[in-house]
């Protein structure tokens, strides 16, 4: 582990990270012009060999092993807060310096690096955006044009003879009444540099430099929301938060370390769908923020809907200033991505909501932290540095003395098992917050009513009298299609039997190349029954729909209804995620048709029926967490319906209606779901009693994937305690992905804590052929 000294003044030496080398750390001496500007975290330009290059300072030392280092040219970034983008640029030579990252955020890195067995290079490619990375960190220069004073109509007429270029940069200025940038002013004009210059000389026109920030949302305006009084459930909830932002914050709001300041325990809400948990988080954040601290919001990328968005602004602009709030997510150009972090880093925008990277976000002065439907799996980073943001952010809170709170629905297994070993605390919000009911939830078994007359296997009868009902109302219905599932799951349409594996209890995966049923975990295989074991029937095969055949199938049973299909193929456009809502919140679309991406965060008070067409689906993906996710889906979705003064009805759809996933949803019983989960995981030992990691093989001969997947699962066998369990080496359940093989080794157990250093040896030793990948997923949450 590293050393943070407490003062970096007199370090003779600093050790360097190079940009763009993979990792390579070399030393660097402090040049004494120098002494105290070099910090840790701070990004430096050094020579190497012939080139100059840039490089993040991660260590500062007395003596090093070579003392014939070259010294460090230059520092990049300056500090700048709070102050304006003008005087910023005038005037950021005489402050202070703050590093690129901060200690606390280097801190992390280290973590991260260390418990996700990858290099602080890979870490810190995701904690800072590719934009900052490639270039210093000063904004972007426009010049903008203005008219000093009004030119006579004789002038102009003039003007249009000797230089009709000028006379039609003139007539622009006048036409858009004053200012323009030089950049569109030319453009309106079709006139160039040089006649721009020609009116700046004759003193017509003025030209200046000016720093701008590109806005996301400069050209929106928001409706102000009324502020509802809080029930007693959300009043407890923010009670207890601000209390403990009270606690930590206040008398001393100074700059704060981790030792000798008081722990705080995460908190845990828990409120069920409807039930406010917006509402609270714009308490607290108001609380945090008087308190002269920011605030880091995450919430998952799906549910960055511009709604969410909006419910946030809307409420902070009445009582914040519009520019403190910051945004980050994947829809921002590389630009208003550059630009939002930049104000972060300079204290200007003091509030970040954004998706999972932004728990990387450089805000100073961080006092509350809050994780938007924790559970979702989209807070996994599928690529290195594979890390879960929630769990990065109770790392970040536990550094930077934050209050942290994880809110959801329907929290994850492992967050709840938290609670109850004492590591976070609960808060229940157990009520609709507006005082309508849950909806009522029906069961369609669809080995019964998909066989009936008029019916097929996308919409049963009681489904399409219930989409008639609420088309001749005028209500909006939604259609929900399950995609988490897996198509190669073999299911019994007759009595709903999936075939699983009798050692770990997962379903089986069928793969068509060795045409065989496969366990992902354990490696067992068995050939594929032609009958179903326990009806006996013939048929025993599943296979997927896709919203386009839901989207058929509505058109061909309600042709004047307006459907509209959202999905990852319909929403390629930036901004067609907030066309579609729009248009179905004014009621121009009946049935809205989509998969996860409208399963989270909508609220439409004329929605009364929501229809799951495959409810099951997702129960037999071949991993630990199906029933969890399928439970958490089924949840949300419901949520989405009776939003408004009307009550709402949800259907689904199964073949198994008895599984318990289904059940405790149609009850609305969390809690009853936790309990008998955590019976399943502890009896097979899966998270959160046990620690799993997932290694991956990759390459595009199959057979030699195949081969070093074993030998590897072999050599691991030899090199790992005997208490971990050692998977067989097996195909992963998808097969091949974007034309690679892929062979998983699944290790679980109790793991000690030198585990990723003792793996990261094997696999560093362990000679793979070029053309093989090997990746490391620690706590994965995807095993495809
Ligand atoms: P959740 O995020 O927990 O699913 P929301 O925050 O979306 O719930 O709240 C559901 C609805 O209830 C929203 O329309 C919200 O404006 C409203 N609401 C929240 N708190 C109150 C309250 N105290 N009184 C009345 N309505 C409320
Ligand atoms: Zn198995």
């Amino acid at each position: 582990m590293i050393n943070f000294p407490s003062s970096q003044q007199n370090y003779g030496y600093a050790r360097i990270l190079i940009d763009r080398t993979e990792g390579t750390v070399l030393d660097y001496a402090i040049p004494e012009f120098l002494k105290n500007r070099v910090q840790i975290g701070a990004r430096v330009r050094i020579p190497l060999r012939e080139a100059e290059v840039m490089g993040i300072v991660l260590s500062l030392h007395d003596v090093v092993a070579f003392t014939k280092v070259k010294a460090i040219i230059e520092v990049m970034d300056y500090r700048a807060s709070r102050l304006t983008a003008h005087q910023v640029s005038s005037s950021c030579k005489d402050l202070p310096e703050r590093p690129l990252l901060s200690e606390k955020i280097m801190q992390l890195a280290h973590w991260m690096a260390d418990y996700y067995g990858a290099s602080l290079d890979a870490v810190f490619k995701s904690l800072v955006p590719q934009s900052i990375r490639n270039r210093s960190l000063n904004e972007k220069k426009i010049t903008t044009v203005s008219l000093v004073k009004k030119p006579s109509l004789l002038f102009l007429k003039e003007l249009s003879r000797r230089s009709p270029r000028q006379k039609r940069i003139l007539d622009t200025l006048l036409e858009s009444e004053g200012t323009l940038r030089s950049r569109q002013l030319l453009k309106q004009a079709d006139a160039n540099m040089p006649s721009l210059h020609a009116l700046e000389k004759a003193g017509w026109v003025l030209l200046k430099q000016e720093s701008v920030s590109r806005d996301p949302f400069a050209n929106e305006e928001l409706l102000p929301s009324s502020i509802p009084k809080l029930n007693a459930d959300q009043q407890r909830a923010v009670e207890k938060i601000d209390q403990e932002l009270t606690r930590m914050f206040s008398g001393n709001s100074d700059e704060t370390t981790l030792l000798g300041q008081p722990v705080s325990l995460p908190f845990l809400l828990h409120g069920v769908t409807g039930s406010g948990k917006t509402e609270v988080y714009l308490r607290i954040m108001e609380k945090a923020l008087a308190l002269g601290k920011s605030v880091l919001i995450l919430v998952p990328e799906i549910a960055l809907t511009p709604q969410t968005l909006e419910r946030f602004r809307s409420r902070l602009e009445q009582t914040q200033e519009k520019r403190l709030i910051a945004v980050l997510h994947s829809h921002l150009s590389e630009g208003e991505r550059h630009d939002e972090w930049l104000r972060l880093h300079r204290g200007e925008a003091r509030i970040v909501i954004g998706a999972r990277s932004a728990i990387f976000a450089p805000l100073d002065k961080l006092g509350l932290i809050i994780v938007d439907e924790e559970h979702e799996t989209s807070y996994k980073q599928e690529e290195t540095p594979r890390y879960h943001a929630r769990d990065v952010a109770v790392m970040r809170a536990r550094y930077e003395s934050a209050v942290l709170v994880l809110g959801s629905a329907t929290p994850a297994i492992e967050s709840m098992h938290n609670v109850h070993q004492g590591k976070y605390r609960l808060l229940e919000l157990s009520e609709r917050a507006d005082h309508q009911r849950m909806p009522l939830i029906r069961v369609i078994d669809m080995r019964l009513q998909g066989k009936q007359k008029g019916a097929d296997a996308i919409l049963s009868l009681l489904l399409r009298k219930a989409i008639a009902q609420r088309l001749e109302r005028s209500e909006q219905i939604i259609l929900f299609l399950n995609r988490r599932g897996f198509a190669s799951a073999l299911l019994c349409p007759h009595c709903g039997t999936a075939s699983s594996c009798p050692h770990c209890s997962l379903s089986l995966t069928f793969h068509r190349s060795s045409e065989c049923l496969m366990c992902h975990l354990c490696g067992h295989r068995e050939k594929p029954p032609s009958v179903c074991p326990s009806c006996r029937e013939v048929g025993f095969l599943y296979s997927g729909v896709g919203t386009q055949r839901v989207e058929a199938a509505v058109a061909q049973a309600f042709p004047e209804a307006r459907s509209f299909r959202i999905d990852a193929d319909t929403m390629q456009r930036k901004g067609s995620y907030k066309e579609t809502f729009d248009r179905f919140r004014k009621q121009q679309i009946d049935i809205l048709i989509g998969t996860q991406m409208i399963a989270k965060g909508l609220d439409f008070p004329n929605v009364t029926l929501v229809g799951i067409i495959n409810g099951d689906t997702s129960l037999h993906a071949p991993d630990f967490r199906a029933g969890e996710r399928t439970f958490q889906l089924l949840t949300q979705v419901a949520g989405r319906a009776g939003r408004g003064d009307r009550e709402g009805e949800v259907m689904i759809q199964t073949y198994t209606p008895e599984s318990p996933s289904i059940q405790f949803a149609r009850h609305h019983d969390y809690h009853g779901f936790f309990e008998q989960e955590v019976v399943f995981r502890k009896n097979f030992g899966y998270p959160p009693f046990e620690k799993m990691i997932l290694i991956q093989l990759r390459g595009r001969l199959q057979e030699q994937v195949a081969f070093e997947a074993a030998a590897l699962r072999h050599q691991l066998r030899l090199t790992l305690p005997d208490a971990i369990k050692v998977g067989e080496a097996v195909a992963a359940p998808l097969e091949r992905a974007h034309g690679y093989y892929r062979f998983h080794v699944a290790l679980h157990g109790f793991f000690p804590k030198s585990i990723k250093a003792t793996l990261r040896k094997t696999l560093s030793q362990f000679l793979f052929p070029s053309g093989i990948i090997v990746t490391m997923d620690v706590d994965p949450q995807s095993f495809m």
